[in-house]
């Protein structure tokens, strides 16, 4: 029933075209219901149409032609522009470019992630028409598949693939969006009332719409999702290894439905259409759980989402998974493992800064251990820890829980370990640093470019510098680079300019191994597949304590730190490349800024 509305106009177009009368589609759609298959797909495998009466009844359905490919001339230009190994999918054949644009024959026209890789891959937009999967196959010198098409498709709602998801991992088959479509043809209410709002976003298209978006994304573990009101669409993005990619468009007039459900899923007033709202759900998927932070606000052309995805396995707790090289490990292993004293960690937003700090608090994390967390809000709920969400009352300050106030309190649980999630005014700072000196082993963030200017940030919070340089354990700055993809991993040269701009222009550097991905179909041909930290770590000693107690300069402090063997995010960087396992073009974008 979920997906009546589809099914019955795919039915209709049959009986339209001729090709089944109302007793065959009635059978078909009592069929479908045991086997969870396709209409189209099921009417095929009982022999009632035939494989173009599919092709051309999907054509009709999504307002698209449909060609014989036995009368098509495929142009050169269009074979070339796609890779070989994606044409062994046997998904497409590519026909023509005209204007920019490369048109494709495909089976399923519900194959948004084959569209956007080719579109990504080759460039240029992508249209489509519609063929026989058997037609495209032999067109391309593949065998025909046994079974009917489809049948190859994992049935849709079932838990993620793999590790690394690829092909056909996802549900493509139970696409709703034509529903969707359909649904708000007729109804041009934009400003519709709550009751109207709640009625749309209670539609099973609508709810399945929305189900399919988060799953898609979970499935893809991706970190973020965004649902944005363009002028004339709904545009849906995923962000995946801290790249944003569009993943479908949606008719506008489904905008205010979405967001509804989303609001409804989130506990948030979806009568409130003009101001920005902050909320959060957990979805259980099998045993595990997937929780959500929601911000949706105003914007020119609607509300648009974003919906944070925080799932534990996204989290690579494991501390020697997230990127350290040997001697990094060693070193932050050894300063986690004192008794008191804070470690400061800086770099950017997305920059992995949480993660290291939450690794360091899991491999600590034990029955003798009391470790408090006071975050903005907490984004990894851990057994074992005690979490306290930060939060500020704009319109009363006095019940606002700052992060100084909750630091108090928390002092008064006696804790061996405490997390902040930010230091970036006075009275943190100050009791952050009592606390680490006092028994407690700090863990927080500061806003920092490098290492060696978190102790200027610190001493800049008004902190008297030897209390500073007595607390300080170690200070870190990390940044995340792309990692190559294994599969088609290939050594290159990189040009001069690389080479300047990488800041390795001695002789030395010439004879290191460079190596990039080519691009495949594991890696959506972006040659690059996950991301690891590269670190910046500075131990602070007894001679370092001495020059920053002493107000020595920064530049001074860092020449000494240098001398020391401290790490830096190019040293770290380019540790990774002589590993292959990240390219120069990374380590100029990291060290550019
Ligand atoms: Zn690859």
């Amino acid at each position: 029933m979920s997906e009546f509305l589809r099914k019955k106009k795919i039915g209709q177009i049959f009986i339209e075209m001729g090709v089944i009368d109302d007793a065959k589609l009635d059978w078909a759609l009592q069929k479908q219901q045991e086997t969870n298959q396709l209409l189209g797909h099921t009417l095929l495998a009982a022999g009632y149409i035939t494989e173009d009466d599919l092709a051309i009844a999907l054509a009709k359905q999504f307002d698209v032609p449909y060609i014989d490919l036995k009368d098509v001339t495929v142009s050169d230009e269009a074979k070339r522009s796609v890779p070989a190994n994606l044409l062994q999918t046997g998904e497409f054949v590519p026909l023509e470019i005209v204007n920019k644009t490369l048109t494709i024959a495909v089976s399923d026209p519900t194959n948004y992630e084959l569209i956007d890789r080719l579109s990504t891959v080759t460039g240029y937009e992508l249209k489509y028409v519609l063929s026989t999967q058997s037609q495209i196959r032999s067109f391309l010198g593949l065998p025909p598949l046994t079974g009917p098409p489809g049948e190859t498709a994992p049935a849709s709602g079932g838990e993620g693939g793999g590790e690394g998801g690829g092909e056909g991992s996802e549900p493509q088959n139970d696409d709703p969006v034509s529903d969707v479509n359909l649904e708000f043809e007729s109804d041009g209410d934009e400003d519709g009332k709550a009751d109207i709002l709640k009625q749309q976003a209670d539609q099973k298209p609508i709810i399945l719409l929305v189900n399919k978006i988060i799953l898609n994304a979970v499935n893809k573990r991706c970190s973020d999702i965004h649902i944005e009101s363009w002028d004339t669409k709904i545009v849906v993005r995923y962000r995946l290894d801290g790249i944003l990619t569009e993943q479908m468009t949606i008719a506008k007039k489904a905008g205010p439905a979405i967001i509804s459900r989303i609001k409804i899923m989130s506990d948030l007033n979806i009568a409130e259409r003009s101001v920005p709202q902050d909320g959060a759900f957990s979805i259980k998927l099998g045993k595990k759980t997937v929780d959500f932070r929601i911000s949706i606000i105003p914007c020119c052309e609607g509300e648009c989402a974003c919906l944070r995805i925080l799932a534990k396995e996204n989290l690579k707790l494991d501390l020697k998974a997230l990127g350290f090289s040997d001697i990094e490990y060693d070193r932050f292993n050894r300063a986690i493992r004192r008794p008191y004293g804070i470690i400061l960690v800086s770099g950017p937003t997305g920059s992995g800064k949480t993660t290291t700090l939450y690794a360091a608090l899991q491999s600590l994390n034990d029955a003798e251990t009391k470790i408090i967390t006071a975050e903005d809000p907490v984004e990894y709920k851990l057994s074992g820890l005690n979490q306290i969400n930060v939060k500020i009352n704009k319109t009363d300050p006095d019940r606002s829980l700052t992060f100084g106030k909750a630091l108090k309190a928390m002092l008064r649980h006696d804790p061996d370990i405490i997390l902040l999630g930010e230091i970036r005014e006075h009275e943190t700072a100050d009791i952050a640093i009592k606390a680490a000196l006092t028994g407690h082993l700090v863990f927080s963030t500061v806003h920092a470019n490098n290492a060696i200017d978190v102790i200027g940030r610190m001493a800049d919070m008004d902190i008297d510098r030897y209390l500073l340089a007595a607390a300080f354990i170690q200070v870190i700055a990390q940044r995340l680079v792309k990692t190559i993809c294994k599969s088609c991993i290939e050594e290159y040269t990189p040009t001069e300019e690389d080479f300047k701009f990488a800041d390795l222009l001695a002789p030395e550097y010439k004879e290191i191994k460079y190596y990039k991905g080519a691009g495949c179909q594991n890696c959506g041909g972006k040659g690059y597949k996950g991301r690891a930290a590269v670190y910046e770590i500075l131990d602070i000693d007894d001679e370092l304590r001495a020059m920053i107690a002493g107000g020595q300069s920064l530049y001074e402090i860092k020449r000494v730190g240098l001398e020391k063997g401290m790490t830096t995010i190019h040293g770290s960087t380019l540790t990774k490349i002589r590993k292959g396992e990240t390219t120069i073009q990374e380590l100029i974008r990291v060290c550019a800024a």
